[in-house]
């Protein structure tokens, strides 16, 4: 389901959000284990684009594991509210800077969605990252009747 926030400017789609008479309640998918927070970051995130979509408030939602085939419940307190707040806040100064975030380059990696674009093992390493950039943008040798048309 699409979400977004124009107050906060943000957009994306959720898994899945049903739709319970108390109102909208996010459910986030993860393929791994739940840990370090930061999917109930993501869940609060959403939850804030359908308070301000269906103009209500949606105080939980919850989290699926994959490998433990558990749902965790996720409570949307102020403390989460504020942190989420933060990491928009954050990604806003990064995007203003035209800033990129080190890669992680952790445990999080093989089982994210982002490994191919994003591809921690190499840009988490400066001098091989130097390297492949020095191969991609070597400039091609001219041949003598080359006139450097392409
Ligand atoms: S693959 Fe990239 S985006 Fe995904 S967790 Fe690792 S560093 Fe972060």
């Amino acid at each position: 389901m699409p979400l977004w926030s124009e107050r906060l400017g943000l957009f994306g789609r959720a898994d899945l959000v049903e739709l319970r008479e108390t109102g909208p309640f996010p459910v986030e998918y993860k393929v791994g284990a739940l840990s370090g927070g930061h999917a109930a970051v993501q869940l609060c995130a959403q939850a804030l684009c359908l308070e301000e979509m269906f103009a209500t408030s949606v105080p939980g939602g919850a989290l699926y594991s994959h490998a433990t085939r558990r749902r965790q419940p996720v409570a949307f307190d102020a403390a989460l509210r504020d942190r989420t707040m933060a990491a928009i806040e954050g990604v806003r100064r990064q995007i203003e800077r035209q800033e990129l975030p080190p890669a992680a380059d952790d445990a999080r990696c093989p089982s994210c969605s982002l490994i191919n674009v994003c591809l921690p093992s190499v840009v988490a390493q400066p001098a091989r990252l130097r390297g492949y950039q020095g191969a991609l943008f070597w400039p091609r040798a001219l041949e003598p009747e080359d006139d450097g048309d392409v």
